[in-house]
């Protein structure tokens, strides 16, 4: 193709020799010049052209295989988007295009602000669908020459479900789902500096299981975990959002109650145990029950956690020696 448009140019030159045989060879030149320097325009525009769809294509392809929905806006709503964006908002492209970016998402003040400052930064944001169903999205958007938008919607929800379980992992008994030792320890110390400075009351009790020992001996360690489970579960339920409930360790847990006098708690406690000792087990052999000796204690003064411990601890030992299946509270 370029070879005849060549072939073309250089005819109409050869025309022109013989009509204007008498014209100074300058003119001639010049005329020569001129032709020359279109023919090169005309190949370097053929050659943008040619760049440019390659770009095009290139970006259409890349489009495609990122999967995160981009999304072209101009004011700030949508004017293009790739097919991806159809998958994450489970709606058609001709339905999304036009809408504001902001219809995306669950209403935030800060979506404006990420779009006037367009710095490329991903933000965590809640995005919305038509449904009214939500994803964990990451939202970046980066400014183009002419002043609008080119913006990338990621799914995040699968990295989000891993990072919460992981961080339950840190605080959390796996078994039971209870605080773990070191979480509960952290936020006990927080909770008496404020019952402290509030003067308020604050318990603090410690559960064991009764003849833990024999129910794995009787129904195997399988069954002993779910014991456990159900124990766990069963405290969670009944207890406040305030207080603070953790597995210790073995078949030991403590609860700290905020806000709480002694009577409540041993009322509470009370409730906790009789529900226990009422609660039908199931095993391989049959149903069965278990029951649990809790040592309750108020905090009072500046006395640390270790000593609160200590004593609850104390009066869980007279539970036991007592016969089990109690509320026994620390003699101060
Ligand atoms: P007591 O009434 O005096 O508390 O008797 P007990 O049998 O409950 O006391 P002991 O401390 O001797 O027994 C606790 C048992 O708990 C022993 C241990 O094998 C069992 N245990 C500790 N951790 C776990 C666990 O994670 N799962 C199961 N199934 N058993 C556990
Ligand atoms: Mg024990
Ligand atoms: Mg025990």
């Amino acid at each position: 193709f370029e070879g005849i448009e060549y072939a073309d140019e250089s005819r109409s030159v050869s025309y022109l020799l013989p009509i204007n045989f008498g014209v100074p060879l300058w003119i001639i030149t010049l005329i020569g010049l001129a032709l020359l320097t279109m023919r090169r325009a005309l190949l370097e525009s053929q050659h943008h052209a040619k760049d440019s769809r390659a770009s095009a294509n290139r970006f259409e392809r890349l489009m495609s295989v990122t999967n995160g929905g981009v999304l072209l806006l101009k004011e700030g709503r949508i004017l293009d988007a790739n097919p991806m964006l159809e998958e994450l908002y489970a709606c058609p492209l001709r339905d999304l295009i036009g809408q504001p970016l902001t219809a995306l998402f669950e209403a935030d003040g800060e979506l404006a602000e990420q779009l006037a400052a367009a710095d490329s930064r991903p933000h965590d944001r809640r995005a919305l669908r038509g449904d009214g169903s939500h994803f964990a999205a990451e939202l970046s958007v980066a400014a183009l020459d002419d002043g609008s938008r080119v913006a990338e919607i990621r799914d995040v929800s699968t990295r989000k479900a891993l990072e919460e379980e992981l961080r339950l992992l840190a605080f959390r008994d796996p078994l039971t789902g209870a605080l773990n030792r070191r979480a509960f320890a952290e936020r006990a110390e927080h909770e008496l500096l404020r019952s402290r400075r509030q003067k308020t009351s604050i318990c603090l009790a410690i559960f064991d299981l009764d003849h833990f020992k024999q129910i794995n001996d009787r129904y195997g360690h399988a069954v002993g975990d779910q014991v456990l489970q159900r124990f766990s579960r069963l405290c969670q339920e009944r207890i406040r959002r305030t207080d603070l409930f953790a597995r210790f360790g073995g078949e030991e847990f403590v609860l700290l109650m905020p806000d709480t006098g002694q009577d409540q708690a041993i009322a509470l406690l009370d409730l906790l145990r009789t529900h226990w000792a009422e609660e039908q087990l199931d095993s391989p052999q049959g149903i069965f029950r278990s029951t649990v000796s809790i040592g309750v204690v108020p905090i009072e003064g500046v006395s640390p956690l270790e000593y609160g411990l200590e004593r609850a601890d104390a009066a869980l030992y007279e539970a036991k020696s007592d016969g089990r299946n109690r509320v026994a509270v620390s003699r101060s």
